[in-house]
């Protein structure tokens, strides 16, 4: 037998061979970080290619992340040897769900160059909705509604399915009619958001049983990592999609940690965890307990910080990959964020250098792994000064930047001229005389006829209903977009794009802006024609635009990565630093207030997930004042540093470890014994509890500032898109 066996099954456990050769029927990897669960799914697809049960096309696989689904393609590349023609279905369930309603587009009312709506898009909707039933908007808000209508839809509710508690909590009882008026308005756009990307695939599968049972046919095997974050709309379209008559294998295979679970303030169900063996009869249940990623250390304080939450499924884990030499875990305290980010900066020169331990590391195997995204800055600016290269994954991305968004919507429209939402962007950017009056004629006149805003344009001006300096700006706005729709076919892309932005006067705009940021602008919108040349089209283009969503800086340069805790799922790097553990920021007190003991230990597992990123070196850092937009904070250190195990972990003091900075000095009056900054906190946990029973009213007036600095730091910011979702 072992002489028939293929290279990638010889470096799998037994665990993980079964889960890999366990074709036939459901099967559930549950296990810990970084026990080969994607490795798993990785071999899993190279296998059953291999052994000829199913071509590329036939494989539905699922990713969290765009970048997890091409490092996917890549390994199986690698796996099978050379490269793997095709995998059209591998991807994130919204790139699978785009895919699936471009096929079927009308079947949910819209046509298949359907746009997609991005956030910023849906809550000008939501506004223009709001306002038009006569609702005060400042009362109800567009962006409360906007996470409203994102929370059902992750349940997968439909207008009618709201329940009646729901519907009333919005706009004196308006609710269920807003959605349902908010979806109607999505259709006569031609457009759908991204909660549409699966709810109307679902809709499509539930109602047209001869599609889906061609879907059936299609998809051999059906793939899915990060189980745990599955909402319930993406667990129903799964289990749609995975349904067989009985007798006929489900051929369905997750794999999840329960306790890498983050996104439950988003939707996501770690009950679906429980519910596949209900669900999927005679599932196997595969645990593996052995991880090959971390030190002893770095899994002995995961372990020991995950342990303090309650119902948990339970894992074993043990690694023997345990050296003398291995670093414990480092938890550093700095007196500011300003320190804090100096101090990283020198660890990871040192560690570059080699003055560590002798050995060169590469920037690309370290990551700033931070709870909220305005953390990045700090370091971003330090890095900029040192003149270390970084990237940022996920957090504020490119092409949400102002002028990004503004040309994107030149772009959009051209590509769609019934897309409104692009048409109002821009139609006044650059100044042109069609101020607020004229837009709202335009909107009217357009809603009266059912007509998008561009036709309603060549229409109105035909009238006498805009002054003549009004009617002669909207004339040369539509022969614009005339001449360039005309273009779109004749010339390349990339020309079309930069003549549109020239001849609008965009690029001239800011050309004329003596602002700070405008040359900056300017080299982005550069930027952007650049990244359009990797496309075919400028639909294309689009289209790849509205999916990203995680950014993707320079991937060849060696650089340091920096993100949000939540956009580090599933990836590893040598080094880790984790900055900011203070009591408001993480936990963030925001799933505190909302969460109550769930929320907290929701952020404890987002502490473990960051801890698990590590494969040698963990480096934790808390600071005692930070500065909130302008407002200093004397702050605490977070209670996961009292749940780490003292055995796997070294308190260092910033400043003999780092040479005596100049300013810190002069900062008399930090709390932190300069010898041992923990003196006070670390290393007496009990002091702490002492401290938060006796200093309440203390405590609960820190947490009421800092609650309202948080509020503007915005929690949505820390996920790996910018949806802003406020719960
Ligand atoms: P996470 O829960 O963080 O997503 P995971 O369970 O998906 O982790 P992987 O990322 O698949 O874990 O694997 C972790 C690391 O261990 C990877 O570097 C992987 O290549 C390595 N690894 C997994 N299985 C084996 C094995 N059998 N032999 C050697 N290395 C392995
Ligand atoms: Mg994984």
């Amino acid at each position: 037998q072992n002489r028939a066996m293929p290279d990638y099954l010889s470096g799998l456990n037994p665990e993980q061979r079964e889960a890999v050769e366990t074709l036939d029927g459901p099967v559930l990897v549950l296990a810990g970080a970084g026990t080969g669960k994607t490795r798993v799914l990785t071999t899993r697809i190279a296998h059953i290619l291999a052994t000829g049960k199913a071509f590329p096309s036939q494989i539905l696989a699922v990713t969290f992340t765009n970048k997890a689904a091409r490092e996917m393609k890549e390994r199986i590349g690698v796996l099978v040897g050379g490269a793997v023609e095709g995998m059209p279905w591998l991807g994130t369930f919204h790139s699978i769900g785009v895919k699936l309603l471009r096929r079927h587009a009308e079947l949910a009312g819209l046509r298949s160059d359907f746009t997609i709506l991005d956030t910023d898009d849906v809550i000008r909707l939501i506004k223009q909705l709001i306002q038009a039933e006569g609702l005060d908007d400042k009362r109800w808000p567009a962006r409360q509604f906007a996470g409203m209508i994102d929370n059902w839809k992750n349940k997968g509710l439909t207008p009618k399915d709201i329940p009646e508690g729901d519907a009333r909590a919005f706009a004196n009882g308006k609710g269920r009619e807003l959605y349902r008026a908010y979806q109607d308005r999505l259709k006569t756009l031609n457009a759908c958001d991204f909660g549409d990307l699966l709810l109307h695939p679902i809709a499509i599968f539930r109602d047209h049983p001869d599609i889906l049972k061609d879907y059936h046919g299609k998809f051999r095997y059906i793939l899915v990592d990060e189980y745990q974050d599955t909402n319930t709309a993406q667990y129903m379209w799964l289990r749609l999609l995975a349904q067989r008559p009985k007798g006929v294998p489900q051929n369905v295979c997750c794999v999840g940690d329960d306790d890498q679970s983050i996104y439950g303030w988003r939707g996501a169900e770690v009950d679906n965890i429980l519910r596949f063996e209900k669900d999927f009869l005679g599932a196997r249940v595969i645990k593996l307990e052995r991880n090959y990623r971390s030190t002893e250390h770095i899994l002995g304080a995961a372990g020991h910080l995950i342990a303090h939450n309650e119902g948990r499924l339970g894992k074993t884990l043990f690694t023997d990959r345990s050296d003398p030499d291995d670093e414990k875990v480092q938890v550093h305290a700095a007196w500011d964020s300003e320190e804090e980010a100096r101090a990283v900066g020198e660890e990871i020169e040192r560690l570059q250098r080699g003055d560590a331990d002798g050995k060169k590391h590469a920037l690309n195997d370290m990551a700033i792994l931070v709870r909220a995204s305005f953390q990045m800055r700090e370091f971003e600016d330090r890095f900029v000064t040192l003149g270390l290269n970084y990237r940022v994954i996920g957090g504020p991305r490119f092409y949400e930047r102002l002028e990004i968004r503004d040309a994107m919507a030149y772009f959009r429209l051209t590509c769609q001229p019934a897309d409104d939402l692009a048409f109002e962007r821009i139609v006044n950017t650059p100044k042109r005389g069609l101020g607020d009056t004229t837009v709202r004629t335009l909107h009217d006149y357009a809603r009266a006829r059912d007509i998008p805003m561009l036709a309603a344009a060549s229409e109105i001006i035909e009238t006498d209903e805009l002054k003549p300096k009004a009617r002669k700006a909207l004339f040369d706005v539509i022969q614009s977009f005339r001449n360039w729709q005309e273009r779109l076919e004749k010339i390349p892309h990339i020309e079309l794009a930069e003549q549109i932005l020239e001849e609008s006067g965009y690029t001239d705009m800011w050309k004329n802006d003596k602002s700070a940021e405008a040359p900056g602008r300017l080299e982005n919108l550069k930027e952007l024609i650049r990244s359009m040349e990797q496309f075919e089209s400028m639909r294309g283009f689009l289209e790849h635009v509205s999916l990203v969503m995680d950014a993707e800086q320079n991937e060849d340069l060696d650089a340091v990565s920096i993100m949000t805790l939540h956009s580090a799922k599933g990836l590893e790097f040598d080094t880790v630093f984790l900055p900011g553990w203070e009591e408001g920021l993480f936990p963030h007190q925001r799933a505190l207030d909302e969460g109550g003991r769930s929320g907290l230990e929701e952020e404890r597992r987002l502490a473990y997930v960051g801890i698990t990123r590590a494969k040698r070196r963990c480096h934790i850092w808390f600071v005692s004042n930070r500065r909130i937009h302008g407002l200093w904070q004397s702050t605490m250190p977070s209670r996961f540093l009292d749940e780490l195990p003292a055995h796997h972990v070294d308190v260092a003091a910033s400043e003999s470890n780092y040479g005596g900075y100049g300013g810190r000095g002069g900062y008399g009056q930090s709390r932190f014994d300069k010898a041992d900054p923990f003196a006070n906190t670390y290393s007496t946990p009990g002091w702490k509890r002492a401290q938060a029973n006796q200093t309440n009213a203390t405590r609960d007036n820190w947490g009421t500032r800092s609650g309202h600095a948080v509020e503007r730091i915005g929690y949505g910011e820390s996920g790996p898109r910018t949806r802003t979702i406020e719960g």
